[in-house]
């Protein structure tokens, strides 16, 4: 198969099943098959396993050329004039960029539904959400448009959507993947990672996005194993935790039940499980939305009507277009963020707010540090649920960043985070989230392979 007839058959199966899953907001496919076309002259080597491959971008990644929104009204008509830098690494490995995926509006939510352009569906029942918000990102993949995509995960945005669509997806150490390019949300927060059905897959594509970026502050100078060596299924003697918090209250029976079951198949691999505590891990939620919406107030004010996007028609004088541009161009989730980040902020609730969430912060990462020092990878649900009916919790905020409630911690401590398939309740897949310990993807993945 030459990379020219698989980047066809590609865009024939996306728009096959495109009105079903509706996951994809921009297709690049002239540029695709150019790419393409270059791959089949040069020859596929053995050093680029991942040439010719086909994959898909959330719309929070800037494309050079390739219009880029983020979900959002007020980029509608964005065209950036550069990539990001995992674009660029996305190039270097020859993987064909075929086009940008759907998401809730900047990055805020966990079912796709905020985004301003349209809804993506699950892609095992059309009638639920694919979780967010890399919502398309998941379904893609799912839905076998294409097997590798590129998510990003600021509280559990790769890791829920893959536990709703039952597939493998990797929110990486803090610093080990470039943020250039990526429109932010929550800097402190914000990592990219692949979304692919397998594990291998996603160790490939992880090796090839990675590694010191100086154009990102937050990079991290480490080096890059192949992430794909060592996948050989021994984990005999592997020390993994189950955190109690991670089973208890609030987390669906069908789902904890799931979990239990992927323990045992650790034991019987040959790894012991024991039972851990985190005991901040509760604040966790409460925590994130005070840093993740503060992080989000000071981010968006670049979007002001003047330099990106949309522009109010409305306006009369230079407010009138900050205050109309982004009354009109903004949706209510991103609203709502942006108010109670500026609350946080501002000079009298700083201390009582912003500051102590960074004091809990510190205690959640102790907890894990803790855990670390005696384990090498914590196990336990992606989230509490399995997918959700559309519609089912739009209307509901809180139940809706509950969704998070296993994943936010992570991001929390700059820990690397993965949801693989482990099980299914109520006919819909449940994920497994293995945490590792800081640059151990390794571990994580080793793990992984074995469970597969
Ligand atoms: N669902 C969470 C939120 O709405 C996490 C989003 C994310 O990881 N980008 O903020």
């Amino acid at each position: 198969i030459t990379a020219q007839d698989l980047t066809r058959s590609t865009f024939e199966r996306i728009k096959e099943t495109e009105p079903k899953v509706d996951a994809f907001l921009q297709l690049n496919e002239e540029k695709a098959m150019s790419l393409a076309k270059a791959i089949d002259e040069k020859g596929i080597t053995e050093e680029n396993v991942l040439a010719g491959i086909p994959i898909g971008i959330k719309d929070n990644i800037v494309t050079k050329d390739l219009r880029t929104t983020a979900a959002s009204k007020i980029l509608y008509n964005f065209d950036p004039i550069y990539d990001a830098t995992v674009m660029d690494k996305v190039y270097q490995s020859d993987l064909i960029p075929v086009g940008k995926l759907n998401m809730d509006e900047f990055a805020m939510g966990g079912s796709t539904e905020n985004s301003a352009f349209k809804k993506t569906k699950n892609a095992w029942d059309h009638t639920k959400v694919p979780g967010g918000s890399s919502g398309g990102s998941a379904a893609a993949v799912a839905a076998g448009q294409v097997p590798v995509s590129l998510g990003s995960d600021t509280g559990g945005s790769i890791r829920q959507p893959a536990s709703f669509n039952g597939i493998v997806g990797m929110k990486p150490t803090y610093g080990r993947v470039s943020r250039f390019g990526l429109i932010a949300f929550a800097s402190s927060l914000d990592q990219i990672g692949p979304m692919t059905r397998t594990v291998k897959d996603n160790a490939l594509a992880l090796t090839a996005i990675s590694g010191y970026d100086e154009k990102d502050g937050t990079s991290a100078g480490v080096s890059v194993p192949n992430f794909a060596e060592g996948l050989t299924g021994d984990i005999k003697g592997m020390k993994i935790a189950l955190p109690k918090e991670y089973l208890g209250e609030g987390i669906a029976p069908g789902v904890q039940e799931a979990i239990l079951k992927a323990a045992e198949i650790f034991r019987a691999l040959g790894a012991t499980v024991e039972e851990v505590s985190l005991p901040h891990s509760k604040y966790g939620v409460a925590v994130y939305y005070i840093i993740a919406s503060s992080e989000a107030s000071s981010n968006l004010q670049r979007f002001d009507g003047i330099r990106y996007g949309y522009r109010s028609e409305n306006a009369k004088n230079l407010d009138d277009i900050y205050v109309q541009s982004r009354t009109e161009g903004f949706g209510m989730e991103v609203k709502r963020r942006i108010m109670l980040g500026t609350f946080s902020l501002s000079s009298g609730y700083y201390d009582a707010y912003f500051k102590k969430a960074g004091q809990v912060r510190t205690l959640i990462k102790q907890d894990f540090d803790k855990v670390f020092n005696q384990y090498d990878l914590i196990i336990g649900p992606s989230s509490p649920t399995v997918a959700f009916g559309i519609g089912e919790n739009i209307n509901d905020p809180i139940t809706m960043y509950k969704s998070d409630i296993l994943t936010i911690p992570v991001n929390l401590a700059g820990l690397p985070g993965m949801s693989i398939p482990g099980g299914f309740s109520e006919g819909l897949p449940v994920g497994l989230q293995l945490i590792g310990n800081h640059f151990d993807e390794s571990t994580m993945y080793k793990a992984a392979y074995a469970f597969e």
